[in-house]
C-alpha cells in the first residue's frame, strides 16, 4: 500500500484534531490514487465504493468540505456542473493554473506560476498584496487544434 502522500495528510488531520478513521482513511489513499487529476465528488465516491461499499455518498461529500477547510484539497469550479478536487500537492505555495478545452473537456496544468510580474504590479499600483489566485485558462487543447 502506498503511504507516502497519505502518512502526511494523517499527521495534517491529526494536528488539527481530527481523527483518521477507516473512511477518511479509505477516502484518502483514493484521492492519493488519483493525484494529478481533478475529480468531482461523485467519481470519487464510486471509486471509494469499490473497493469500500459501506461508505456512502454522504460521508464522501462531508469530507470533502473537511480536507477543503483544513485545505489539504482545493475545491475546483470548472464550469460544467461538477465539484472537482485535487490534493494540495506538498510545497505548493500557490495555485497552478488550469487549461480547460472547450470542444473534449480535457484539464491540463500549467505548473509555473508565471504570474510574479503581474503580482509585483498589482502590489506597487493597488497596494493589494497577492497571496494566491485561481487562473483558468478556457480554449482549444493541443489534440483539438489538429
Ligand atoms: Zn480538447
Ligand atoms: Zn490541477
Amino acid at each position: 500500500m502506498n503511504t507516502g502522500d497519505n502518512g502526511f495528510l494523517k499527521e495534517k488531520l491529526r494536528e488539527c484534531g481530527y481523527k483518521f478513521t477507516g473512511q477518511r482513511a479509505a477516502i484518502l489513499d483514493t484521492l492519493v490514487q488519483c493525484s494529478g487529476q481533478h475529480v468531482s465528488t461523485e467519481e470519487l465516491f464510486n471509486l471509494v465504493k469499490a473497493k469500500h461499499p459501506e461508505i456512502g455518498l454522504a460521508t464522501v461529500y462531508r469530507t470533502m468540505i473537511l480536507l477543503d477547510k483544513l485545505n489539504l484539497v482545493h475545491k475546483l469550479d470548472f464550469d460544467d456542473g461538477f465539484s472537482r478536487y485535487e490534493l494540495v500537492k506538498p510545497n505548493e505555495d500557490h495555485r497552478h493554473h488550469h487549461l480547460i478545452c472547450n470542444t473534449c473537456g480535457c484539464v491540463s496544468e500549467v505548473e509555473e506560476d508565471l504570474l510574479d510580474n503581474l503580482e509585483e504590479e498589482i502590489l506597487r499600483k493597488n497596494g493589494f498584496l497577492v497571496k494566491d489566485h485561481r487562473v483558468q485558462f478556457y480554449g482549444l487543447c493541443k489534440k483539438c487544434r489538429e
